[in-house]
């Protein structure tokens, strides 16, 4: 399993490599040591029960996507789109800007899952089996408090 843990003192992202990660970590930005405590189920690539970096069992599920790429993409589109505009092609220019957008769709439901802790934020990857729900507002709200509490953030 692909690990991005988040430094609880600056959110930086740290790539780690499951199996073979020693017992902590030191943040690359800021120089924080970041204990770790990777449970069996995480190493195996297993399921993804406990939160290596801060101990927590409550994950969300949503699409590996890159917001930039996506809008590149639409922008791209948009660009050539209205170069035809110009030129009085409208249907010529509407059928790609629709083209972008379906391109965008289909690169965005290829993608695979990736499970995210609400407290640190920290990613997870992998051939797991995914057990989380999607995005609950309501939860991050509170779980995302009273983590930064407990790590001094807030
Ligand atoms: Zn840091
Ligand atoms: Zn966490």
């Amino acid at each position: 399993m692909e690990i991005v843990a988040r430094c609880p003192k600056c959110d930086a992202g740290l790539p780690i490599h499951a199996p073979e990660e020693p017992a902590a970590i030191k943040c690359g930005r800021c120089g924080a040591d970041i204990p770790l405590a990777i449970s069996e189920d995480v190493r195996a690539d297993r399921a993804v029960d406990r939160c290596p970096v801060c101990g927590g069992a409550d994950f969300y599920i949503r699409k590996d996507f890159d917001p930039k790429v996506g809008l590149t993409v639409v922008v791209i589109g948009a660009l050539i789109s209205g170069i035809f505009y110009w030129f009085g092609r409208d249907l010529v220019a509407y059928s790609i800007l629709a083209g972008a957008v379906l391109i965008d769709l289909v690169v965005y439901g290829r993608l695979k899952d990736v499970t995210v802790c609400y407290r640190c934020h920290s990613e997870f990857r992998g051939a797991y089996e995914r057990r989380a729900g999607s995005f609950d507002l309501h939860t991050a709200d509170v779980l995302e408090v009273e983590y930064q509490r407990r790590v001094g953030r807030r």
